[in-house]
Parts: C-alpha cells; structure tokens; sequence
C-alpha cells in the first residue's frame, strides 16, 4: 500500500481558484495524493458562482472578510484562522497560487510548521513595489518561502534565477489559466449566448473589468471619464462591464459610467460565460492580471488600464497594449 499524500491547496480569490483548478482535478486522478481546498474565502461573493462552474467543493471553510476592513485586518485574520486548518488536516505538502493575501499567509504558516510549498504562477515581477500593489510585495515573500517554484514562463524564471532562487527548484510548466481557458472554451464556444447577457443583437462590443487596488480614487475616476467619453464617441459599438463587488469602486463607477445607454453594468459572470464574452469581444479593457493571460489566448486583444504589468510577454506579442491610467486616450481615435 501507498502512502496517501495531503496536498492541501489554500486559496481564496476568484483568479486563484480558476487557476489551481486544472491543478486540483489532475491531482484528484493520482492514486497516492489526495487533494484538499481551503477556501479562505477572501472573495466570497465573486468564488462561491465559481466553485459550481469549476467543480470543486471546498473541504474546509474560513470565514476572513469583513466589509471595509484593512489589509492588516484581513492578514490577521487569516494568521488566527488558517493554524487551525493546518492541524486539522495534517497535510504533507501545501499548493498555493499567486500573490494574494491568502497565498501569502498560507505560506508563512506552512513554513513555521515545517510543510514544503509548492507555488503555482511563480516569479512574475514588476520590480515595482507599488504596483500592482499590495500583490508584487506578497509574491516577493512568497518566493523566499517556497520550496518548488513553477513559473508560467522563462522569463519567470529567470527573474528566479536572479533573485538567487537555486535551479532546480524551478519548472516552467506554462500558464494554468491557459490550460483552463482552453479547456472551457473547447466546451463553450458553439453554445449561444447565456440568457442573462444584457445583449441587444450582434453589435460589436468592447469588454471591461476594473477592481485594482492601487486604481482606487483619482485613477479609477480618470479610467472611468476616459471610458464615458470614448463611449460616447462610440455609439456603434456596446460596452459590458461585469462590476467587481468591492463597493471602493462599484460605487463610483455606478454614479459615472451606469447613466450611458451603450454601456451595461452587470454583476460578476460564471467563469464559462465570461470566457465566452471575452471570446467574441471587439477588444477588452482591463486593469485584471488573470484577462492580461486569457484573452491572448482566444485572440481578443486587450487594453491594459494599468501603469505596469508583469505580464510583459503579452506586450512583446502585441496582444496587449499599456494604457496607463492618466486620461490620454490615443489608443480611443
Ligand atoms: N472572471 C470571471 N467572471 C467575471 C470577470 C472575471 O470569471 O465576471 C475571471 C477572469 O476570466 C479571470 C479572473 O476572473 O480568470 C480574473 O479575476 P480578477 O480580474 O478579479 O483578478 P486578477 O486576475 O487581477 O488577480
């Protein structure tokens, strides 16, 4: 008899579970590892739609969120309730992805009970401390601890490699959401639209999401003018925006953007339905890291609303182009 592996996956963001996804159903196929999830549940309203969609069932529960609270706030509560889940299960190995407050925390803990950790999308950089923010700090940390690094690409890598991360503890094993996306795309893509699309007919139309952190405040007023004007000037073409839950910017962006006929505020979508409208999308524009990584793959290029990105492939490639969040819309004639 094999001995059964603990592989416990923590997580707590909708990005984050889209990605360990592919991760977590492989591991389920192994006969000597058995994979477990920890929702933290740092974004409970955007992840419980996903847990359906993506067919996974958390095994333990945490309970961080609280409306208005700080980062601080949030890491505390993760340090006072992830220990407990770490006894509970006695896992052999802990899986986190990314660079959230949840992946960080897990990490830290994994690493004063002596587990390895295994980090999923490892050494994506912007060497820029403020942004994305507070994300690039967290990921720097994250490295520092981690045991096996496996990194989207070879520029990972090597960012890896610099920061004096020993060779053979980094893989490049590709992107997990491009395994997602094309997966889930090869199911949907001769499916109608989903009835709930507030869609008039088959007008072309533009794609939005907007959540960051460090947008917040005049950035986020500037992107929002910005987008009002170039919809405006653009009655042709339709603008659906999923509005992420976070009220520090759906406010706002309800008082400015939700008066414009050409533009839809809606709630956040399934997974599959959101890959099928960035599909058929005329172009997206996005200050989210995980699209920056989708929408290339089904060909939709894409407007970055941010200052830096670390997914600078994707630029090189020409599928996505820096904006920036000063109103200067060149790429809007
Ligand atoms: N997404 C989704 N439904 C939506 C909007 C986004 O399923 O209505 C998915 C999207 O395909 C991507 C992830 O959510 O996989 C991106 O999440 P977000 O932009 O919140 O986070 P980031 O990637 O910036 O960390």
């Amino acid at each position: 008899m094999h001995k059964v592996h603990k592989a416990l996956f923590c997580c707590g963001s909708r990005p984050e579970l889209i990605k360990i996804s592919p991760v977590y159903h492989h591991l389920k196929t192994a006969v000597n590892i058995s994979p477990l999830l920890c929702n933290t549940g740092q974004h409970t309203d955007l992840l419980t739609p996903q847990l359906e969609s993506l067919n996974i069932k958390p095994d333990y529960q945490l309970d961080v969120m609280r409306e208005g609270q700080s980062l601080d706030q949030l890491m505390e509560r993760l340090f006072i309730q992830l220990p407990g889940i770490f006894d509970q299960c006695q896992p052999d190995i802990v899986i986190i992805q990314g660079d959230t407050a949840s992946a960080l925390a897990a990490a830290i803990i994994a690493h004063k009970k002596g587990l390895p950790i295994a980090h999923i999308e490892a050494g994506l950089r912007t060497y820029d401390r403020t942004s994305p923010f507070p994300e690039e700090i967290y990921r720097q940390n994250i490295s520092t601890l981690t045991r096996w690094h496996f990194c989207p690409t070879e520029k990972a890598r090597q960012n890896l490699l610099r920061e004096e991360i020993q060779e053979d503890r980094i893989f490049v094993t590709g992107n997990t959401s491009v395994d997602m996306i094309m997966k889930i795309h090869r199911k949907i893509k001769n499916k109608p639209y989903a009835t709930l699309l507030p869609r008039k007919g088959d007008r072309p139309y533009f794609l939005i999401t907007l959540h960051r952190r460090e947008s917040q405040g005049a950035p986020m007023i500037r992107i929002a003018n910005s987008l009002l004007d170039f919809a405006k000037s653009k009655p042709e073409f339709d603008f659906i925006l999923p509005l992420h839950p976070n009220p520090a910017t759906s406010h706002m962006i309800r008082d400015l953007l939700g008066n414009q006929e050409n533009i839809s505020l809606i709630t956040p979508l399934p997974y599959p339905q959101f890959v099928q409208l960035m599909a058929k999308a005329y172009a997206i524009i996005t200050d989210s890291g995980g699209i920056q990584e989708e929408a290339p793959s089904l060909n939709t290029p894409v407007i970055v609303v941010r200052n830096t990105t670390e997914r600078t492939e994707g630029i090189e490639s020409g599928c996505l182009r820096l904006a920036g969040t000063d109103k200067t819309p060149y790429y809007m004639n």
